[in-house]
């Protein structure tokens, strides 16, 4: 299969077992009222250790239009939708979730709206199903933080659930940053970018795979990488405490004029531990920076692709496939299935060992 289809859908998957096979059904029987047979389904395994990878290869096998994409480890959502992206070849391309919360059926209406000349169409949830009252609000406070220090507006309440055009994809795929927060590099990119309201469902099954650990980091990424505003917060929390400083200093030396010998102690304390917060407040801030501009400079690759999956043929893509042009990618993506290479069977178990080694 050389022929890029018309239509690919990507959707990152990790540990979904329990709602993959619903999630295949509904999502191709989207794509095939748009697209006939001419679409892919881009699932990428991001480092599962349920079943998921093995559902993702039975389904491929039974239905032409799956890829299965495997990734080495888990590399976090983002990373997981970039590897799809790479992988897809579709002149369109929907992003989504795998866990059924965003309705494969929306395409239907996001379509005719990229006919009209959208460049994208996103999601925007009116109403989010089978979410704690914690979720919803973390997710609220960190889109209206997000939109008053980014320097691009990136839209309220939506999430990556959006139809792009392959011009776009290659755009963002093309840009090199390690740490990336998909919707707001859409929405830096510009073009025609339309909104389409949805009322998002609860997960088909299963839970949310981003504890609050993982989404403390996704909103400092998303933060650090769209706005150096914290950075001049730390200026001035510096330049305040300086003025504090300085003003503690006139009223001492005042006192010490009018004979009075400063006795608070505790007085003093406050003001240090008060200051030195602040510094390490600011050399926080600092760091955040820093030590994203550190993970960068090392340009590592971005994701590791262990083996990709068509139709029960198990094929290996270049080492350096993360760090392509768009051009190569598709042209490494077909030469990977037409090269003639080994057997499924003798290459799978064979090959996992000697990439990991
Ligand atoms: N996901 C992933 N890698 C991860 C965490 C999540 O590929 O490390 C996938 C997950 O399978 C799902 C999507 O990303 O398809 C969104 O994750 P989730 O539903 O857990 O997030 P929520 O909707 O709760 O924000
Ligand atoms: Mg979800």
């Amino acid at each position: 299969m050389t022929q890029a289809p018309f239509l690919s859908i990507v959707a990152p998957c990790h540990n979904e077992e329990e709602g993959l096979r619903e999630f295949c059904r509904r999502a191709s029987g989207a794509a095939q009222s748009i697209a006939g047979d001419a679409f892919e389904l881009i699932l990428v395994d991001d480092g599962s250790s349920d079943g998921t990878w093995e559902i993702i290869s039975e389904l491929a096998e039974k239905v032409s239009q799956v890829l299965g994409v495997r990734l080495l480890r888990n590399h976090g959502h983002q990373l997981a939708s970039t590897a799809g992206l790479s992988a897809s070849r579709g002149e369109r391309v929907l992003l989504i979730d795998a866990d059924l919360q965003d309705p494969p059926e929306l395409l239907l209406m996001m379509m005719p709206i990229m006919e009209r000349g959208a460049d994208v169409v996103y999601g925007q949830r009116t109403r989010r199903e089978g979410e704690t009252w914690f979720k919803l609000a973390t997710a609220s406070l960190f889109y209206r933080a997000l939109s008053r220090l980014a320097s691009v507006t990136i839209p309220r309440d939506t999430g990556d659930f959006r139809l792009m055009r392959r011009r776009v994809v290659d755009i963002l795929l093309a840009m090199p940053e390690r740490d990336r927060f998909i919707r707001g590099m859409v929405s830096w990119i510009g073009g025609r970018q339309v909104a389409l309201p949805y009322e998002r469902d609860a997960r088909f099954a299963g839970t949310t795979k981003y504890p609050l650990r993982k989404m403390i980091n996704f909103a400092l990424d998303a933060i650090t990488s769209f706005s150096t505003t914290p950075l001049r917060i730390a200026t001035w929390l510096g330049m305040i405490s300086a003025g504090v400083a300085m003003a503690l200093l006139v009223y001492t030396f005042v006192r010490w004029l009018q004979d009075e010998t400063v006795t608070g102690w505790s007085s003093i304390m406050a003001a240090v531990s008060a200051f030195s917060a602040i510094q390490l407040i600011c050399i926080g801030i600092i760091g955040e920076y820093l030590g994203r501009l550190v993970q960068e400079s090392k340009r590592r690759p971005m994701f590791m692709i262990e083996t990709i999956l068509r139709g029960g043929e198990h094929a290996e893509l270049p080492t350096a496939f993360s760090e392509m042009s768009a051009g190569d990618k598709r042209a490494a993506l077909d030469a990977a299935f037409v090269a003639g290479e080994p057997p499924a069977q003798q290459k799978s178990s064979l090959q996992k060992n000697s990439r990991i080694g």
